[in-house]
């Protein structure tokens, strides 16, 4: 809930329930001039440079605050931005996804992951997804994934290489780094996109030059989101479009404990704090 607001704040009421945008650019660099808040020079993001909302209360520009449907509850809403505003980005903007094309999404679990998977299927795509667990291949399913591979039972490149005729998927969602990033760049079809929007296994990612000239791959980092991207992405998820996926709810007295379930990795979707 809006708590207070400042004296040139029109758009806001008091009590009005909201979801927060978490990037906050200087507004004033050359990135920030085109619209581009997460190239900013100074980019920051609440709870990673800011003070953040593992509080009762935080301060944030009225831009920030984005108003919530009646029917939203507050822990889906809060499941929603991180990671759909780096999913679309990355995905929409970055990416430039087409309907049918062939996306592969690592790591079925993730929060990035389960982003991915809705907006790639919105787009149109077939989705393919990998994880370890028989289990989050089914969530990942219900959330729309065409294809599951379980790394377990055979090498997912090897599996993907043959489901796909031999050809390679267009666009690959790497978040995992070093322990894929080889094999991911050998799933890819000629002139594909490999996307890292993080590296959870490490940052030093392997790329044998050959692969890239000769088959003419593109390698996209993305970050998060601008104002504009956020908006839309949130537009679709008012509307019910985009679902974010909220594994477990903990009070926020219990952060402790949901920082232990996460170091789990047990989770599918996102870990969510209550403030009561
Ligand atoms: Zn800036």
């Amino acid at each position: 809930h809006i708590a207070e607001l400042g004296s040139d704040v029109t758009d806001l009421e008091v009590g009005d329930r909201v979801v927060l945008n978490p990037g906050v650019p200087c507004g004033r660099c050359e990135y920030c001039l085109r619209g581009e808040d997460s190239l900013c020079i100074d980019y920051k993001i609440l709870g990673e440079h800011l003070p953040g909302t593992y509080a009762e209360r935080v301060a944030v520009a009225a831009k920030n605050a984005l108003k919530i449907p009646t029917d939203l509850a507050f822990e889906t809403a809060a499941a929603a931005p991180l990671a759909f505003m780096t999913a679309w980005r990355m995905l929409v903007t970055r990416a430039a996804i087409r309907p049918g094309e062939d996306v592969l999404i690592l790591g079925a679990g993730a929060g990035i992951a389960t982003a991915s998977i809705q907006i790639a299927k919105l787009a149109g795509c077939t989705v393919y997804v990998t994880s370890s667990s028989d289990e989050k291949l089914q969530r990942a399913k219900e959330l729309g994934a065409d294809v599951l591979v379980n790394y377990k039972t055979m090498p997912w490149s090897k599996a993907i290489w043959e489901l796909t005729g031999r050809r390679g998927v267009d666009v690959i969602v790497d978040h995992v780094g070093e322990a894929t990033f080889k094999d991911s760049v050998r799933t890819l079809r000629k002139g594909g996109r490999i996307l890292v929007p993080g590296a959870t296994t490490g940052p030093m990612l392997e790329l044998d030059a050959r692969y890239l000239f000769w088959r003419q791959l593109s390698v996209l980092g993305s970050t998060m989101a601008n104002q504009r991207e956020f908006e839309e992405v949130m537009k679709l998820v008012f509307m019910g479009r985009l679902k974010p996926v909220v594994d477990r709810v903990f009070p926020l007295d219990q952060a402790r404990e949901a920082h232990e379930y996460l170091t789990r990795g047990e989770q599918f979707g996102k870990v969510v704090l209550s403030i009561a």
